[in-house]
């Protein structure tokens, strides 16, 4: 009997040993034809850009073919396979009308033939084939055995086409690299780049280290633990080289890098292996692969992205056992892409920021501290493209587009240029925007909004000045507790929110209560929920715990004395209790500083819009707040029940859905109705397809990050408010949000906004 479920299993176990994507291919074709028996198995992949379907993998066909044979969508019976999205089992696929012969596959000694469409969410992926020398139908056990492989394998091909959708175009030698070699990754950070690449290379790749054995294991563990306090001490220096140089919240990413390091238990249990024979590097390999496994096979994104931080510092002490690097020089002159496959904040800072253009991770993930890194310091980059060729790619040219996640390396001229022009017009858009900085956010009929910048690193700060913020309208006290070793002592804090409130005062900065749960858990407060979304977050989890959330209020409210521009922000609120209990820890925590001496004020204080509950009680709420503050991002994903984070329906999150366009026209219209302050903190005020109707709503304030401020700031100076008004009665009544979008667009290109529509994306 034939034992899908088991093939499968074999499968996705070896494949956590690879470490490329074409392995993986490699390893599904052998598989799938040791489990029928057949003579053949083939995988073909569609290239997207050329609707061809490309044979990727084979066992049983001429391997030189793979990369060769190249069917356009509906030709030869792979292509029918892939046009008609269904199963084709033939006896004798030469006698069928739609086949092709391709010499180089040796393929005419099979005759019979079963493929089976590779999908994943309704979108084709490629046809996986096998094939025997008898003239016969495949039977319907074995038919049904493809279908479910073609299924379930459906997902991790679909990571590797996203990863590299060209994979068609990879190097086949090592001396030559094609040109335009596209990769696709994650966003790290927008913007777009061109230069020249700096593969950083550690000389020495633990991923690479040979196994061994010790003779003496003692005197291996005294190597070991000279080499971790060795990389210990470099790590402090970087640290310390860096301080001028980065803010520091930034720098306390170092902080989780020296956790990994003094973590006794990870210690431990490399000795552990070295005492069981084997030597340093093997048992320091061993120790840190299995840990970044256990954190890459984690639900959360966040945990996720830690495996990263170990597989660093499992770099850095392999590099100390094996004694000092080389590093290639510097390129004379111009602009500096870096790239590798683990670059460190202590990689970057050894680079002349005024050089550097960009950054590409072949790992890492969009929560990933570099990708933090890079947003903070305004410099686009792209994570996650998966494996290339280092030897081939440093010092060539490279350009990034971080709205997309794509980088081409060794683009041709015709398109460096075409980059390159479209790089330095973001940079005058941007520049050219600036200029727009002291102007008002005024619409030409004369609606004024006011900008305001979302902000969580103090590397936010001087960006959201210079591109003109007029106050802080989401300062996320997460953040820096997200990037701190253990909760921060209430003096920590206090200094940390006074530098937020004195640089914008008396501009206005609410600061929001720690957000945390769901997506963003602490690395030191384990929270584990079967739903996160759903479970302790936000403001439930201050007020369940009382002496966090009340040295929290009592460190915001000493930051803000004599300065006297704080408004206090609660995440998550779904009932009207929950503010209300804050409102006694607010009373309590203001009676002890007077009492103390300290001359505090009574801040404004409000809600965030972002769990739809919500909006049925605003004239309740109202009696306990002053403003409220849209957090879109969270309530879209509330009101569609659609998770934020989840790739797979990632499609049907959109703000501009109709459902979300007019309950927030409602909810904007009955907070105004009782008085409340209303403004927008979520991603939406950075879209400014989204910005036309929210001017159209009538929302005079919105809060973004700092580097779109300018884009959504020429968005309002240029469209009338009364083209607004018509955007939003049409898109009030749309049925979908694409439609919604395709006539916003239409109407920014109409102004000569188009170049937007792409920084939007
Ligand atoms: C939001 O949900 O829109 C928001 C601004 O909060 P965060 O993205 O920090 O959850
Ligand atoms: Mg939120």
């Amino acid at each position: 009997m034939l034992e899908p479920l088991k093939t499968l299993r074999l499968i996705f176990q070896e494949a956590a040993d690879l470490h490329q994507s074409a392995q993986l291919l490699d390893l599904i074709v052998a598989r799938v034809q040791a489990a029928l028996g057949a003579d053949v198995c083939s995988v073909y992949l569609l290239n997207e850009e050329t609707s061809e379907l490309v044979l990727m993998a084979t066992r049983g066909l001429d391997a030189s073919s793979v990369g060769k044979v190249r069917l356009p969508k509906g030709e030869g019976l792979v292509g029918q396979i892939a046009r008609h999205q269904s199963l084709l089992n033939i006896p004798d696929a030469a006698l069928h009308p739609a086949y092709r012969y391709f010499p180089e596959t040796g393929e005419e000694s099979f005759h019979s033939f079963l493929g089976a469409p590779i999908i994943s969410f309704r979108r084709l992926l490629g046809v996986i084939v096998v094939q025997r020398a008898q003239r016969e139908f495949f039977s319907d056990e074995e038919e049904a055995f493809l279908i479910t492989v073609a299924a379930q394998l459906a997902g991790p091909i679909r990571e590797i086409l996203d990863k590299s959708p060209l994979i068609t175009e990879q190097v086949a030698d090592d001396d030559a690299l094609q040109s335009n070699l596209k990769y696709k990754g994650v966003k790290g950070a927008s913007g777009m780049a061109w230069g020249t690449l700096y593969w950083v290379s550690h000389t020495h790749q633990l991923s690479e280290a040979k196994e061994d054995y010790c003779d003496e294991p003692d005197a291996e563990i005294e190597r070991f633990r000279d080499a971790l306090s060795r990389a210990k001490q470099e790590l402090r220096a970087g640290g310390e080289r860096m301080q001028s140089s980065l803010p520091k919240d930034v720098q306390a990413l170092f902080g989780v890098y020296r956790m990994i390091m003094e973590d006794k238990e990870l210690a431990r249990e490399i000795e552990n292996h070295i005492q069981g024979g084997w030597n340093a590097e093997t048992a320091l390999r061993k120790t840190m692969e299995s840990h970044a496994r256990i954190f890459e096979s984690m639900d959360d994104a966040y945990l996720r992205a830690k495996a990263e931080d170990i597989r660093h510092i499992g770099e850095r002490v392999y590099a100390s056992l094996m004694g000092n690097e080389k590093r290639a020089p510097l390129p004379t002159k111009g602009q500096v892409i870096l790239i590798g496959r683990n670059i460190s904040i202590a990689d970057i800072a050894q680079f002349p920021a005024q050089r550097l253009a960009g950054l590409i991770c072949t790992s890492g993930s969009s929560l990933s501290h570099l990708a933090i890194l890079a947003n903070a310091l305004g410099i686009p980059a792209v994570m996650g493209i998966g494996e290339v060729k280092a030897s081939l790619l440093h010092g060539r040219e490279a350009v990034i587009d971080g709205y997309r996640a794509i980088v081409i390396f060794n683009p041709v001229a015709n398109l460096r240029r075409e980059y390159r022009k479209l790089a330095q017009q973001e940079k005058k858009l941007v520049s050219g925007l600036n200029e727009l900085k002291d102007l008002p956010a005024m619409t030409p009929d004369g609606f004024r909004v006011k900008l305001m910048a979302n902000t969580g690193l103090l590397a936010d700060i001087t960006p959201g000045l210079l591109h003109g913020a007029e106050g802080v309208g989401l300062y996320r006290s997460e953040i820096p507790f997200m990037v701190h070793e253990s909760f921060p002592s209430e003096d920590e804090q206090v200094a940390l929110y006074r530098s937020v409130l004195e640089a914008y005062a008396p501009r206005m900065v609410s600061m929001r209560t720690l957000d945390i749960g769901g997506d963003k858990p602490l690395p030191y407060y384990a929270i584990t929920e079967d739903n996160p979304f759903l479970g302790w977050r936000g403001i439930r989890f201050s007020l369940d715990n009382t002496s966090i959330f009340l040295s929290q209020i009592r460190a915001m409210l000493k930051a803000s004395s004599g300065l006297e521009n704080l408004r206090i922000l609660l995440p998550m609120v779904s009932q009207i209790e929950e503010v209300k209990a804050f409102r006694v820890l607010l009373d309590e925590a203001l009676e002890q500083l007077r009492s103390d001496g300290e001359e505090v004020r009574c801040p404004e204080v409000g809600a965030m819009i972002e769990v739809p509950s919500v909006i049925h009680v605003i004239d309740q709420l109202s009696r306990y707040v002053q403003f409220v503050s849209i957090g879109s991002n969270d309530y879209t994903q509330y009101l569609m029940a659609v998770d934020r984070n989840n790739p797979k329906v990632s499609e049907l999150y959109d703000w501009l859905n109709p459902a979300v366009l007019r309950s927030l026209h409602g909810m904007i219209k009955s907070a105004r109705r009782y008085q409340l302050d209303v403004s927008l903190c979520g991603e939406m005020a950075s879209d400014p397809a989204a910005v036309l109707l929210l001017i159209g709503m009538g929302l005079d304030m919105l809060s973004l990050s700092a580097y779109n401020l300018p884009k959504t700031k020429w968005v309002i100076r240029t469209v009338p408010k009364s083209e607004c008004d018509k955007l939003l009665a049409k898109a009030l009544k749309a049925e979908n949000p694409k439609e919604t979008r395709k006539m916003l667009e239409a109407t920014l290109d109409r102004y000569g906004l188009g170049g937007l529509i792409r920084a939007g994306a």
